[in-house]
């Protein structure tokens, strides 16, 4: 039986949590379980960066390396106020994880920088990454620690990266970053990644439960990167999205949304999301969670499914795109009621695993056609999916436990046969 984590908002307190029920019943050797508890290096760097009216504000960033076992580390980072050491750590933990459940060669890193990005302007933000590249840029590398976006960050904020990482190593490395423009070593598919991966695996989901598609209700919360894309695609193969949010607040429509328009309405014209002429019952960015619906894709930000709200979700299956949005106290009362959980670390490897097609590509000096990179993402979503399933019924386990064992008794193998080094 799971323990309750004591502040249950603590993220790495939550992804502490689930690495110990799985590591319990993995069975695993108390030095690799040491091992794989603590992350390689965390790196505090102190930011100088001179604001528009000349002053100098000292930021705090951070990047934290979990593990690079299996590959180099791999991971975002984020720009937002509220980061801080402890949700990098584990966010990092997480990455090694998510890219240990679809098997793709890399380890597990993050980053993140305290600041609010719709307060600065994009000169100000440019300076911010580069001197936080610059300070990072002994640790980074295409074999050493690749950055990605999350959130607060996207593909101009990776072509800034790559840059200065390029100026310092005197050498143009585009396979040092990934989610950059495609005019420079970017993938094909990879600003839907996360997004297409969220919506594959929803339709294994339904498949396994014989659910029809079309019609099927989906509320997203969030609607960045991931939630925008799953929102689009999903609408476009025939889900009804009944609900929508984002920071501003949440719009429900049993009659669903038309996507296009209102991806127009927030990204065209720029107008709050809430707004939306052609819109619904306004609600809070929370309550959207739990509305009568067939999925619910939580696709913002963490702890958004609680102990205290998780008995509300109205819904069969909860296809995580964002990571940690539901906290590990949670997981029981998700499970007792009986709800299809696709796990964060299989829900949004999509990003990931498109990465990792660019980083390959990059490498390669050769690019697919998107409908390569798509055909390979389908291949890598549901073999991943169709594994950790079959190791839930095989183990008696949930799905999210089925993740983790599958992904740790991976880079257990891997650092087995490594050894430890001393
Ligand atoms: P983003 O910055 O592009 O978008 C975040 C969205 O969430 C925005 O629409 C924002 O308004 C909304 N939001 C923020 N706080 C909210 C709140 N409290 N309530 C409701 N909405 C809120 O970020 P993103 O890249 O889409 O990332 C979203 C999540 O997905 C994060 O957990 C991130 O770590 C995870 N993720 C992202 C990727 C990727 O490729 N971008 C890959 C894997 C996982």
């Amino acid at each position: 039986m799971p323990v309750a984590v004591q502040n249950e908002l603590n993220v790495y307190e939550s992804a502490e949590a689930r690495f110990e029920i799985a590591a319990e019943k993995l069975g695993l050797e108390e030095g690799v379980y040491n091992y794989l508890k603590y992350p390689d290096r965390e790196i505090t760097v102190y930011i100088p960066v001179a604001r528009d009216n000349g002053r100098i504000e000292i930021f705090t960033g951070y990047r934290v390396l979990h593990s690079n076992v299996r590959g180099p580390g791999k991971g975002g980072i984020r720009f937002a106020p509220d980061v801080s050491l402890d949700e990098v750590r584990a966010l990092a933990a997480w990455m090694t994880w998510k890219c240990a459940v679809v098997n793709i060669p890399f380890g597990g890193a993050k980053g993140g920088v305290i600041c609010d990005p719709s307060k600065m302007s994009k000169t100000e933000l440019e300076r911010l990454t580069r001197r936080y590249t610059a300070q990072l840029s002994d640790w980074f590398g295409p074999e050493r620690d690749i950055p990605a976006p999350d959130i607060g960050t996207n593909e101009q904020t990776m072509a800034w990266v790559m840059d200065t990482y390029a100026m310092h190593v005197r050498q143009a490395t585009t396979a040092v970053v990934t989610g950059k423009p495609l005019d420079l070593g970017g993938s094909q598919g990879r600003r839907e990644a996360t997004g297409r991966g969220v919506m594959m695996c929803c339709n294994s989901a339904i498949a396994k439960l014989k659910m029809k598609r079309d019609g099927c209700r989906v509320v997203v919360q969030g609607f960045g990167n991931v939630g925008s894309q799953a929102a689009l695609l999903m609408h476009a193969a025939g889900y009804r999205i009944v609900g929508v949010a984002d920071i501003h607040g949440g719009l429900y429509n049993e009659a669903g949304f038309d996507l296009p328009l209102l991806y127009d309405w927030v990204y065209t014209q720029r107008k709050p999301l809430p707004e939306f002429p052609a819109g619904g019952e306004k609600m809070s960015a929370q309550e959207i969670l739990f509305q009568r619906c067939d999925i619910v894709v939580p696709a913002a930000t963490e702890n958004q499914i609680t102990a205290e709200n998780a008995d509300r979700l109205d819904c069969r299956i909860l296809c995580e795109g964002a990571n940690g949005p539901t906290t590990s106290n949670a997981d029981a009362i998700v499970e007792r009621k009986g709800i299809f959980v696709v796990p964060d670390i299989l829900g949004n490897a999509g990003g990931v695993t498109v990465s990792y097609f660019e980083w390959v590509q990059d490498r390669q000096g050769f690019f697919w056609r998107e409908q390569e990179v798509n055909e390979r993402l389908q291949d890598v979503m549901d073999r991943s999916f169709a594994e950790v399933v079959r190791y839930s019924e095989t183990h008696h386990v949930t799905n999210r436990t089925a993740a983790y064992m599958v992904a740790i008794d991976r880079v257990a193998r891997a650092l087995t046969l490594r050894g430890f080094y001393a």
